[in-house]
């Protein structure tokens, strides 16, 4: 396996995840010892299904998942040399990560400009906080034409695009996406991913929770794979590719043993969208 990002390029990573456990409660381990890296300018995947514990990795990251009562037992979350394990969510976006939660939670009775203007809420610097919405405007041209619409009248693509824009109103260094193609028609999540790209390109990392392997796979040079709360692999994407598991668990691979679950989790949207892509 390739090294970790961790390990292969020059110094530490822009975040660096410790040996991570959390719980919910007394009975659910979501957590069991996690350890990755985003190197400063990359795009890392994780992927993984239902309650493997995705959601409950990036809430810890920003400082969100004692609201859901979760407690961290042990392990550490670094940014920028920065020990955040502890820190408020407002603190984690202060430092520069910002996360864009599963399910796109825009306030629906709000316009377009009010979200973006509450996402902008940190940032003091009134021609920064200009910056960033020229620069959501640009990403998404849309977003400008509706500026005055309420949010919860915009499709789903649209509504997930203005939660990204949000996030990027706060200028982040980071980006944490909570599976952005959730309940997406191919075509949307083809251009959600293209904008990841740029947003990319333009200077900010990106950690991507996905089940839609495909997409994470196309975007990210490094992933891993969370089942039941551990990373059970991980390594660049052309290595993972090639791995019986991500072929059969998320690529929609034939696993001659079990070709019925197989089958049953063969994800044909997903696959569109990279015949289309
Ligand atoms: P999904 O794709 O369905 O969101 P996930 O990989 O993001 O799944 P998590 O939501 O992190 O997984 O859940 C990990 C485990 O923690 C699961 O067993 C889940 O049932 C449990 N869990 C998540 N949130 C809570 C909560 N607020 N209280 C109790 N248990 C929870």
């Amino acid at each position: 396996m390739e090294p970790a990002p961790a390990a292969s390029g020059a110094g530490s990573p822009l975040l660096a995840v410790s040996d991570l456990a959390v719980r919910y409660g007394r009975a659910v381990q979501a957590l069991r010892g996690v350890t990755l890296a985003v190197p400063d300018g990359g795009i890392v995947a994780v992927l993984g299904n239902n309650g493997a514990g995705k959601s409950t990795l990036l809430r810890t990251i920003s400082g969100t998942c004692r609201l859901s009562r979760a407690v961290i037992e042990a392990g550490s979350v670094t940014f920028a040399g920065r020990r955040l394990t502890g820190v408020d969510p407002g603190g984690v976006v202060t430092a520069g990560v910002v996360q864009v939660p599963e399910g796109r939670r825009i306030f629906g009775r709000l316009t377009v400009d009010e979200n973006l203007r509450a996402g902008g809420i940190r940032q003091r610097d009134r021609t920064e906080r200009a910056r960033s919405r020229d620069r959501v405007f640009e990403l998404f041209p849309l977003l400008a034409d509706r500026r005055k619409q309420r949010a919860g009248l915009l499709s789903g693509g649209e509504q997930q695009m203005l939660a990204i824009g949000r996030a990027l109103m706060a200028a982040p260094r980071l980006l944490l996406l909570d599976e952005p193609s959730l309940g997406l028609a191919p075509r949307i999540v083809g251009q959600i991913a293209e904008v990841i790209g740029e947003i990319n390109r333009q200077g900010t990392s990106v950690l991507l929770v996905e089940q839609n392997a495909e997409m994470a796979l196309e975007l990210a040079t490094y992933a891993y794979v969370l089942e039941l709360g551990r990373v059970s692999l991980e390594g660049s994407v052309e290595e993972l590719r090639r791995t019986d598991q991500v072929q059969r668990l998320y690529l929609g691979g034939v696993d001659p043993g079990n070709a019925g679950a197989a089958a049953r989790r063969e994800r044909p949207a997903l696959r569109r969208w990279v015949a289309n892509g």
